[in-house]
């Protein structure tokens, strides 16, 4: 597990996101009139402003679009080194999600990488973190 971290407050448009987790799904907002995804998540599309949008579950697989390692123990509880990287969402074109590869040792991360969702969950809060794909 991570060191705590400060939580998002949860509310009716970003709920899906945050909670999907539970049932292993990561779930992005999804226009249903221009078919594109919104993140973060929001009552409006960015791409075409309507308001048709919600959530939908994506496979939780993508690509590391570039990361760094933190050595900085920025809280007594977090283990470092850890990697933070910007991961590529697969069928989700032009969302990305910075979050923290797991479960593998930091040099092991690079560039191109295929990684898969899984999820912490803290409190009532199911944070997707990413494993490389073996
Ligand atoms: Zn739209």
């Amino acid at each position: 597990m991570s060191a705590p971290r400060m939580l998002p407050r949860l509310d009716s448009v970003n709920r899906s996101f945050w909670t999907g987790g539970a049932d292993n799904e990561l779930r992005l907002h999804y226009c249903e009139d221009c078919q594109n995804f919104t993140h973060p998540p929001r009552p409006v599309c960015r791409h075409c402003l309507s308001e048709n949008v919600g959530p939908k579950a994506v496979a939780g697989t993508g690509v590391v679009d570039t990361f760094t390692v933190n050595y900085q123990k920025w809280h007594p509880k977090a283990e470092v080194p850890y990697v933070i990287a910007r991961i590529a969402i697969d069928g989700a074109p032009g969302v990305y999600l910075t979050s923290n590869v797991v479960g593998c040792e930091v040099d092991a991360v690079d560039i191109g990488d295929k990684v898969q969702v899984t999820f912490e969950q803290q409190d009532d809060v199911f944070l997707p973190l990413f494993e490389k794909v073996s």
